[in-house]
């Protein structure tokens, strides 16, 4: 029998965390921060490694590893699936009391090595990196498997820990990208190769939504339509999108080339995840756009560059935080705003209260300034209800268990399951700790 641990990310949406033990051998996938609780506490993401772990731990920003502290002991390897903060930002908190090695591939250990400089801490843990379709041993009787997918940053991966009593495949998070910009389709030949499937762990978060997502070659035709399709000459244009996104930065820059502008990106989260890719052979953007990579520096950059209407900026701040780059422009902090400037938000906002009181209060702003203001110019990294029918049918596991949803999203997840024909009792919604045998 396989036991699986729900650590973190069940019946919430953030601070995914699972144990998969076999015997006295244990792999933990993911370790995350719950954004929003995170951000509460910090206001900003570049958190000081001061913030004690018990506060961490109390306000729900990470997974509580000390509920499972006597499990911590079995672990044999931390595996992450991703890049997002969501699936990677709590490690440097805690690999120091995993003591196991943490893998991933190599754009999550370089975006990882970045987070642990950023916090000036050392972790004690080795990091290694295995290519995408890589399997490596664990331990004794565990070995695990990376298969490729397609998601909103690179180098995501399904994660299927193998053990002699039959396998788990953790699906969070993905989408089924058959026209992906950056990399392959997703590896569909080694999920129909897997046998004995116990378990999988599956991504819910449009689990509500009937429909497929669409491609990030979609996306790209949507920011072409908008940059290309609208007068902008001598407007200054402002593009903001999740610094994580490169498939996504790779488009701006192209459509930059097109309209003879140079990109230019601002904000520390963009250099990180730029300076993570270069590292990990996805491109080196320095070489095709300037980089402003400190808030500290924009005043000296601006003073120097009078000009910005033959640029086009990439910007942090998409959901209107107010200290972020984008706010603080909107506000003419650096050069006058002038009517008819374009803004164009390639992102969605992550439906909360504080994020949707700050969108707001930005969108006001640029209204205020005559701004020509473009929302949603963007597809989502997450699977759909259709996706998840074929994604289930392909993988043809034994068990069920909906994750990265709140009850709703799990609930439509279990839905769908039912109407595949699975049984009631293959399927099961965790809470955080409430282990299952399968
Ligand atoms: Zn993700």
């Amino acid at each position: 029998m396989i036991e699986i641990i729900p650590v973190g990310g069940y019946s919430e949406i953030g601070r995914n965390c699972t144990l998969v033990k076999w015997k006295d051998e244990s792999v933990m996938v993911d370790l995350g921060l719950h954004m929003e609780n995170y951000i509460r506490l910090t206001e900003d993401e570049d958190v000081p490694f001061e913030i004690p772990q018990s506060t961490l731990i109390r306000e729900d920003a990470v997974p509580d590893l000390t509920a499972v502290s006597d499990e911590l002991k079995t672990v044999k390897a931390v595996c992450i699936s991703h890049a997002h903060l969501d699936h990677v930002g709590a490690v440097p908190f805690f690999a120091n009391k995993i003591k196991a090695p943490i893998h991933g591939t190599k754009f999550t250990i370089e975006v990882l090595r970045k987070l642990v400089d950023d916090k000036k801490k050392k972790i004690s843990s080795e990091l290694v990196s295995h290519p995408e379709n890589s399997k490596f041993r664990v331990s004794k009787n565990l070995e695990v498997e990376f298969i490729h997918i397609t998601h909103s940053t690179p180098h995501t991966v399904l994660v299927v820990v193998h053990t002699p009593d039959g396998c788990v495949v953790y699906a969070n998070d993905f989408k089924l990208d058959n026209a992906p910009l950056l990399g392959p389709k997703p590896n569909y030949e080694a999920m129909k190769k897997l046998k004995n499937v116990k378990a999988l762990i599956l991504d819910s978060l449009y689990a509500l939504d009937p429909r497929k997502t669409p491609s990030e070659s979609i996306a790209r035709e949507m920011l072409r339509d908008v940059l290309l399709g609208t007068s902008s000459d001598d407007k200054t244009i402002l593009v903001t999108t999740f610094s994580s996104h490169i498939a996504r930065l790779k488009s701006i820059i192209e459509i930059s080339k097109t309209l003879k502008r140079t990109p230019v990106f601002i904000g520390r989260s963009l250099a990180k995840y730029v300076d993570a890719a270069k590292a990990a052979g996805l491109g080196d953007f320095e070489k095709e756009a300037e980089m402003v990579r400190y808030g500290s520096k924009l005043e000296q950059y601006f003073k120097k560059t009078r000009k910005t209407t033959d640029k086009l900026f990439v910007v942090t701040g998409h959901q209107g935080e107010p200290k972020a780059v984008l706010s603080r422009i909107a506000k003419g902090k650096f050069f006058p705003f002038n009517p008819e400037d374009l803004v164009v938000f390639s992102c969605k906002v992550i439906p909360n209260e504080e994020n949707f009181v700050n969108r707001s209060n930005l969108e006001s702003e640029l209204k205020n300034k005559k701004s020509r203001i473009f929302t949603d110019i963007h597809v989502s990294g997450h699977a759909c209800r259709e996706d998840h029918r074929e994604f289930i049918r392909l993988i043809n596991p034994e068990n069920v268990i909906p994750t990265h949803g709140d009850l709703a999203m799990l609930n439509a997840q279990k839905e769908l399951a039912l109407e595949m024909g699975y049984e009631e009792d293959k399927i099961h919604i965790l809470k955080n700790f409430s282990k299952i045998w399968v």
